[in-house]
């Protein structure tokens, strides 16, 4: 395979033909024309667009065609190429159906630590140490010290007894084989990312640890303007972020967008017309000077004394300044220090080996940078000063694992490693958790299964196929001919029938008929879920394990119990694994700790749907009867709400009266007049209210401590989503769930506040990294049980994970949209593990136009003591200023409106009113919401929620007749009931018998017509 020709040959001996692999190519040409034309952004003839599609679809089509009529051999590939690049590797893809994947350096499992030292000890402490850990060690000088560097240190070595070599690229023959069989101890290499020693070395049975004499490093001299394009993005970064300097950050995005669009070779070129002073022409051209433009901008900041300042005490880099007046950075290289630690710790059939780093330097600030990196890459892994690790124990564990690596080498240990790797299916619902996980354990080989992905990996003691279901895919069916309605009734027992779902391709339409046809539209290109259950069972077939990771509540644990049901036959080793945020650690110890499923959370959701099912159906059809018309619905938690927001509505519309805010200096009061209700006379009152003063009669001021909020949960979360990004409460939960299957956040359908010791760690790191240890105040909040808050996963703020994303560090498409509701996420979260704030509060009574009343508010945050103020502004919701006791203030300003003590719900409110009332759950706060829109029932005007006269004439019907079926009172008696399911305090089928009775009850009341005729709507 290193020479992409022979991709060619080896397609053709598989029974491909010349002429469909030339094709191909041709298709593959096209398809990156194409990427390249919408990236660049810059197209002016859209035609050019579809005639590239054409030719591509024309081409596919060929190749489709002339694949069904031909047979193809198989082909077995096992590449040793760490990144297989280039062209030709597509041809797999589009011939093929699959990507070649390799081992990333995700699945680390090293023990990362530092000696904090002067450098004249360093040879000292490299003895010391390799005397105590033996044979099997890698050292690493930067590149800065360069390969004299690596002879001066094995010189050293061997003056010692011992057996060490550098390894650079004069001198490499024979060394590794030497290496390899213990002729040699310790191989001395350099650190940089292209390193002999870095790269490529595979000895999972024979390095044992890594020692780097001082930290792998960039060193970028600012002597003169001429620097590459790379570190200039660098240096603007580290300024920028260390002054907080908004221009510079700008100019760097800028460029760096610029830059990402250049092909390789075009890069090149100007890095070396920038370095060399070559000429360039046109755009480069152009570019060239904004980059020198940049550089020169980036020197004369530092030239100022406060930059410099602050960029010295910036804790992750180092600043120099010499003594011809020109400044150095040094920043820790962290994708060298990845490589070359990942040497310690490898794949071999039984796992991956526990690998020793350790870090011999004397920057505590490069120290600091590089930790804060590999956190940010890896949740899972740490930086820690030597003292706090035990060493013998970790040596232990490192030597255990090399002897299983070498008992399977030898065939020694064949009974303990009869199947060291097992083979699981890890099943999800949506494609993109699929690929999040992945991602976890390197580049994954990608395989077109159906209709969908399977991304293959190995996590060390598994080989996994991540595939998705895309959601449910069983419901209800609605063709049952009795009134029981997708459920059978069967010695005393309700048994659900459920049937695939499908989905029409034209219109959407979701549906549960045995006929695969639409029935809105009638159209037959039909997308059927039984097509994801055969791929299922397809994929079952070829593994021993069967992992079930749907997401950890019930309806996840409904879905886990339905894929189980159809691959069962196919396995008999089938676990349910749980984790509550999509990250490396939590997908480890998922898989760890996996169990069978909950039979009770089943039942739980069992009955949920089914009463869902009955409620809204025959309420439905009660309604289209009455009303004529068959979009109509009904629910008895969407009718309780219903209820409220018409309550609330009347009682607004009642009690409508003018109110008066009246500006002062610097603070504003609220008035209101119940009495007046005309426009007449609220101008009168306005007029008289202009000339008069605002007394202060009386002022109390006191310090107070105030506690930070506790983390969102779905409902709190929601809360402020809505009110503050003004955007519905279905979006946020949408929005929510990309950023837990993206591994940004945790799961976001939950009722508690606990906070797990990992986030603990993410706020402490976070906290002493922004501020200091000081600020941080641990609070786990809630108690018990699997379940956590709303969290971020990684101690990243809204800036730096948008960052990271636009280097491409992180793989993660976000909009401006899901970084907003990250921020608010984030700022929350570490705020309710941060120290108190002091605030000074007033109380005052003022006194205007003979009306008394209170205002009061928090004045100031006490300086020194602003605590988590410092992340969480406090929403003050009036300006409030510190008020002088009798003083005499003048108005200066009034806006007069029409409202009512009784305001109209926001999304927002309705939701809290939900949870306050035991109504509706985390994964349905949205959903109730959404339908009464959806339906009509309900509208909003500027961010309030009205009635429709539709809304109210259904409310109406529904309460006059049905009332005790969709009280507040019995839905929130029944939920609870439901609850109990999940815990085996109710049994379901008991709870199906009293919904059944009462359902039975209403059809009853219809067939003796008993029901109120008309029902007339109110007045609106
Ligand atoms: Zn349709």
């Amino acid at each position: 395979m290193k020479s992409s020709k022979n991709i060619d040959r080896l397609l053709v001996l598989i029974g491909f033909t010349e002429e469909i692999v030339t094709k191909t190519i041709e298709l593959i040409d096209n398809k990156l024309r194409l990427s390249r034309l919408i990236l660049s952004q810059n197209i002016k003839d859209e035609s050019v667009i579809d005639s590239i599609k054409n030719k591509i679809e024309e081409l596919e089509n060929e190749i489709s065609r002339w694949k069904k009529k031909n047979k193809i051999g198989q082909i077995v590939i096992a590449s040793a190429t760490a990144r297989p690049k280039g062209k030709r590797i597509r041809l797999f893809k589009e011939l093929l159906g699959f990507q070649v994947g390799g081992v990333g350096e995700g699945i680390r499992k090293i023990y990362d630590v530092y000696i904090l030292s002067d450098p004249s000890k360093f040879d000292e402490l490299l003895l010391e140490y390799i005397k105590r850990l033996g044979t099997g060690g890698l050292v690493f000088v930067p590149k800065d010290l360069g390969v004299e560097k690596t002879e001066q240190i094995a010189e050293l070595l061997r003056s010692h007894g011992i057996k060490a070599e550098a390894f650079h690229a004069e001198k490499k023959k024979g060394l590794i084989e030497a290496f390899a069989n213990g002729e040699i101890d310790i191989l001395v290499g350099v650190a940089f990312h292209h390193g002999l020693l870095v790269r490529g070395l595979d000895l999972p049975a024979r390095v044992r640890y890594a020692i780097f004499y001082d930290i792998p490093r960039h060193i970028i001299s600012l002597a003169s303007e001429r620097i590459s394009p790379i570190s200039l993005l660098a240096i603007m970064g580290i300024i920028s972020d260390a002054t907080g300097n908004a221009e510079l950050d700008k100019r760097r995005k800028a460029l760096s967008d610029k830059l990402r669009r250049l092909e390789p070779q075009t890069f090149k070129l100007l890095t070396r017309a920038i370095l060399n002073e070559e000429k360039v022409e046109g755009y480069l051209k152009r570019l060239k000077e904004e980059i020198l433009k940049n550089a020169r901008y980036c020197i004369s900041l530092l030239k100022q004394p406060d930059v410099f300042s602050k960029v010295e005490q910036y804790p992750y880099v180092r600043l120099l300044l010499d003594e011809t007046g020109s400044f150095t950075i040094i920043y820790p290289d962290i994708d060298s220090y990845i490589q070359a630690s990942g040497r310690t710790s490898r794949l071999y059939p039984g796992g991956v080996t526990t690998g020793l780093s350790i870090i011999l330097t004397s920057d505590k600030y490069l120290i600091n940078g590089l930790r804060r990196q590999l956190i940010w890459r890896y949740e899972h892994c740490d930086l820690v000063p030597i003292e706090e690790v035990n060493l013998d124990e970790i040596i232990h564990k490192i030597d255990e694992d090399r002897y299983k690596v070498r008992s399977i080498y030898e065939g020694k240990e064949k009974a303990e490693f009869v199947d060291p790797i097992k083979s699981a299916v890890l099943i999800v619902e949506s494609p993109n958790k699929a690929k999040t996980i992945s991602m976890f354990f390197g580049r994954p080989t990608i395989r077109r299964f159906e209709e969908g992905l399977v991304y293959e990996v190995t996590s060390g003691d598994y080989v996994l196929n991540i595939v998705a279901t895309k959601g449910h895919m069983f419901d209800l069916t609605v063709e049952g001919k009795d009134l029981l309605c997708g459920v059978e009734k069967h010695d005393g027992y309700y048994i659900p029938v459920y049937d695939t779902i499908k989905r029409c391709k034209k219109c959407g339409t979701q549906f549960v008929l045995s006929e695969k046809k639409c029935p809105k539209c009638g159209s037959t290109d039909i997308i059927d879920a039984r097509d994801v259950v055969r791929r299922l069972q397809e994929l079952t077939k070829e593994v021993d394990v069967v992992f079930l990771a749907s997401d950890p509540d019930v309806e996840g644990e409904k879905i886990a119990w339905d894929t189980k049901n159809v691959v069962f036959l196919f396995t008999n080793d089938i676990r349910r694994m749980e984790f509550h945020e999509v990250s490396k650690l939590a997908i480890d110890r998922g898989l760890k700790e996996s169990r069978s499923i909950d039979m009770n959370l089943v039942k739980a959701q069992l009955v949920r749907r089914i009463e869902d099912r009955w409620i809204g159906f025959e309420l439905s059809k009660m309604l289209w009867k009455r009303f004529n018309d068959v979009n109509l619905s009904a629910g008895r938690v969407q009718s309780a709400v219903l209820r409220w927001i018409i309550d609330r509505y009347l009682k607004w519309r009642e009690t409508l009266h003018f109110y008066f805010r009246i500006f002062s200096e610097g603070f504003d009061i609220i008035i209101d007049f119940p009495d007046v209700k005309e426009n007449r006379d609220a101008e009168i009152l306005l007029e008289k209210l202009k000339n008069e003063k605002i007394i202060v009669e009386k002022v109390e001021k006191e310090e107070r401590e105030i506690k930070p909020l506790p983390p969102y949960t779905t409902d709190s979360m929601l809360y402020d989503a809505t009110t503050i990004m003004k955007i519905s409460a279905a979006q946020t939960m949408k929005l929510a769930q990309d950023l837990f299957e993206s591994g940004l956040i945790t799961y976001h359908r939950t009722d508690s506040t606990r906070v797990s010791s990992q986030g603990i760690k993410v706020a402490k790191d976070y906290i002493t990294d922004k501020f200091s240890e000081n600020e941080f105040t641990p609070r786990s909040w809630g108690v018990g049980g699997a379940h956590e808050c709303i969290r971020p996963v990684k101690p990243l703020d809204q800036s730096q994970l948008a960052e990271l994303i636009r280097e491409g560090v992180l793989n993660i498409r976000l909009t401006a949209q899901h970084l907003q509701l990250y921020g608010l996420i984030f700022r929350r979260f570490i705020a309710s593990q941060m120290k108190v704030a002091k605030v000074i509060h007033q109380r005052a009574k003022v006194k205007i136009a003979g009306k008394s009343l209170d205002v009061e508010g928090i004045i100031k945050v006490i300086e020194g003591s602003e605590g988590f103020t410092k992340v969480y502004s406090l929403h003050l919701p009036k300006r409030i200023v510190e008020l002088k006791e009798g003083a005499a203030y003048p108005v200066t300003n009034i806006r007069k409106w029409i409202g009512s003590p009784y305001e109209l719900y926001t999304q927002a409110e309705i939701i809290r009113e939900m949870k306050e009332k035991g109504i509706g759950r985390p994964s349905t706060y949205a959903i109730i919401v959404k339908k009464l829109f959806d339906r009509k029932y309900i509208q909003e005007v500027n961010g309030r929620i009205k009635p429709t006269p539709k809304g109210i004439s259904v409310a109406k019907y529904l309460t006059d007749n049905f009332y005790e079926l969709v009280s507040d009172e019995r839905t929130k008696v029944l939920y609870e009931k439901m609850d109990k399911v999940e815990t085996n305090e109710a049994d379901y089928q008991q709870i199906l018998q009293e919904t059944y009775n009462e359902i039975v009850n209403i059809l009853h009341r219809e067939k003796a017509e008993i029901l109120k005729p008309e029902t007339r709507a109110v007045e609106f």
